[in-house]
């Protein structure tokens, strides 16, 4: 019989109406003859409430004691959601995550699934109940309640459709499906009806604001097809799937991440080691770092900037001061004002041209750049945050995401075909693979040397809206096709713009730089002729904040200097020196072999 996983968010079961509905939905589900698990969350925005209640108690409440209060939340939504479909005349049953066997590590507030059991989810199906399912919470080795983050519920229903081999697993919410930008942000934003995991995953960690992004690490991994779609509507709603062939569109989405904070250390020492002993206890608190870049050195030391979440960037600047002052350097500047706005598409991994387009809309609509990192699909700039949704509004415009395109939704090549047991035959060869270290272990798949390219940088440029668009402008003018491209933050009004090229078209760009050098008064123009690109790619990149820091570590400790860094969902890329290449290659794959699957 088939199986079909629901999952309702806080708005889709806020009142005893809407729980009512969404009891409607599941017991429609299964009178279709599919077997129904429900995954709940809290209602409404009971969450908030309960945390708004433990901060007037606590400032800091103990997180073990937060796991206790919040995942009360879900258990009154699946208790009453299981009297709802009683009422109906089809038997329910509702289980805590504990109750499910939903077993995680034990960091309190942000735990991880190890494993899931189903027999007694398997048994109370086959007797005919609808199992409704408590989201975002489990239990560690010593049955301490546990919750998965916020937003986990998604991560919750996706687990669940993974180990149960699921048909669809399908995420009811309070909008239509995904959009190519956040709706509540811009209005503008257009229903896309399909997109791949690789771009959902940039997506939603870029704050697209629909999922949860650790639910689709395992609809990636487990391949488990996602279907977001309203609660108050029939409405198809978008799949999200594999990942096969490319759209002609170079971008699907554009999302801004509005609450970042940019931190700056500068004068530390320009060696093998700096960036993993600045990194390493930001990891240990289990802070997401987000944009990283360094200046290029100048007289030995280094200046890096790096972005994190708003409200972790006390906690950020505490866990390093020590260790900057160790390294003789020092705390720069911070800002609390900046926001990220991004555009994320597979098909710009195929397309030259697509970050000068996105660099000339925002120059025209006068917005200054403060920080620029591009990765294989996705390309993110720091701007203030009083500009951000105009920015946001800009680049969604210039690449036509508020016009129906028909080839979006195809961008992903897999069809899903809802009865095919696909996810039930990969959830086992999945957790087969990982061999006991947890659902949610870190998924590497390649590990690779790119040992053809150049770097460039212009030193200490004046910042104003329209430099990277013009120097990239003319760079591709110029038929040189450009890989990465990093702005650093220097002041609000200087920065250093470092770009990879392939090293037979360097002296062409080089030529382009002076010129543009010459032109804005910078100080300089260095470059490096021979370049190593070394990249991880996989699952979890980002989720697990170890990967970056597990590089940089194993190359300091073979001496290798770290010259560039850029991170995305799905691969981390370090720029050493050329003549580290071979080396950093090897080192980098015993360092990760436990993870390569
Ligand atoms: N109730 C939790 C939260 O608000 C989990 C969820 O809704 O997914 O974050
Ligand atoms: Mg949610």
């Amino acid at each position: 019989m088939p199986l079909i996983v629901q999952k309702f968010g806080g708005t889709s079961v806020a009142n005893s109406d809407k729980i009512l509905a969404a009891a409607r939905k599941a017991v429609r589900a299964h009178q279709q003859g599919n077997q129904v698990v429900m995954v709940v969350s809290a209602m409404g925005k009971n969450t908030d409430t309960l945390i708004k209640l433990s901060k007037e108690i606590n400032e800091k409440p103990p997180a073990r004691e937060m796991d206790m209060l919040l995942s009360t939340g879900e258990q009154v939504s699946v208790a009453l959601m299981a009297m709802a479909i009683d009422s109906m005349g089809f038997k329910a049953v509702s289980l805590t995550g504990g109750q499910i066997g939903i077993k995680t590590d034990s960091s309190h507030t942000k735990a991880r699934i190890h494993s899931i059991s189903t027999d007694r989810m398997q048994r109370l199906l086959d007797d005919g109940n609808i199992v409704i399912a408590a989201g975002f919470q489990g239990i560690d080795e010593d049955l301490n309640i546990t919750t998965l983050g916020r937003g986990g519920s998604d991560t919750t229903a996706v687990a669940l459709a993974a180990v149960l081999g699921a048909d669809q697993c399908e995420i009811y919410t309070d909008v239509d499906g995904i959009y190519t930008t956040d709706p509540r942000k811009l209005p503008e934003a257009r229903l896309v009806k399909r997109v791949c995991y690789d771009e959902m995953l940039e997506l939603a960690s870029l704050g697209a604001g629909v999922m949860h992004s650790r639910s689709i690490e395992f609809g990636k991994k487990f391949n488990v097809p996602i279907h977001v779609r309203s609660s108050l509507s029939d409405v198809p709603g978008s799949l999200i799937v594999d990942t096969a062939g490319t759209s002609s569109l170079p971008v699907s989405g554009a999302a801004l991440t509005r609450d970042e904070a940019l931190i700056s250390v500068v004068d530390v020492p320009d060696v093998a080691g700096t960036i993993h002993k600045i990194f390493a206890p930001i990891a240990d608190k289990k802070i997401t770092v987000d944009m990283i870049v360094q200046n290029v050195s100048a007289g030995g030391t280094t200046d890096i900037s790096f972005t994190v979440p708003n409200e972790e960037m006390t906690d950020a600047i505490g866990a390093i001061s020590r260790i900057v002052t160790d390294l003789r350097g020092k705390m720069g500047a911070s800002d609390q004002h900046v926001s990220k706005v991004s555009a994320v598409g597979l098909g710009m991994a195929q397309q030259a041209g697509v970050a000068n387009r996105m660099f000339r809309s925002l120059a025209d609509a006068g917005v200054n750049l403060q920080i620029i990192t591009t990765s294989e699909i996705k390309i993110s700039v720091l701007v203030k945050r009083d500009v951000a949704i105009e920015a946001l509004r800009t680049v969604h415009a210039e690449f036509e995401l508020d016009q129906p395109h028909d080839d979006t939704d195809a961008a992903c090549a897999n069809e899903v075909t809802s009865k095919e047991p696909k996810s039930s035959i990969s959830a086992v060869e999945v957790i087969n693979r990982l061999q006991g270290a947890g659902m949610e272990a870190l998924m590497i798949d390649d590990i690779a040397l790119d040992n053809t390219q150049a770097r460039i940088t212009l030193q200490k440029i004046p910042n104003q809206p329209g430099l990277a668009a013009s120097l990239f402008e003319r760079v591709a003018a110029a038929g040189v096709f450009v890989d990465m491209i990093v702005q650093s933050h220097g002041s609000d009004q200087i920065a250093d713009i470092t770009f990879t090229v392939r090293r037979d078209q360097l002296s062409e760009a080089l030529q382009v730089a002076q010129a543009v050098c010459d032109e804005t008064g910078c100080q300089g123009v260095d470059h490096k002729e021979a370049i190593a690109k070394l990249s991880v790619s996989g699952i979890g990149l980002r989720s697990h904040t170890g990967v970056a820091i597990g590089m940089f570590a194993a190359l300091a400790d073979n001496g290798i200097n770290v010259e560039m860094v850029n991170t995305s969902e799905v691969q981390v890329n370090v720029v050493v020196d050329g003549t580290d290449g071979e080396k950093g290659l090897e080192k980098l794959k015993e360092a990760f072999a436990d993870s390569v699957r």
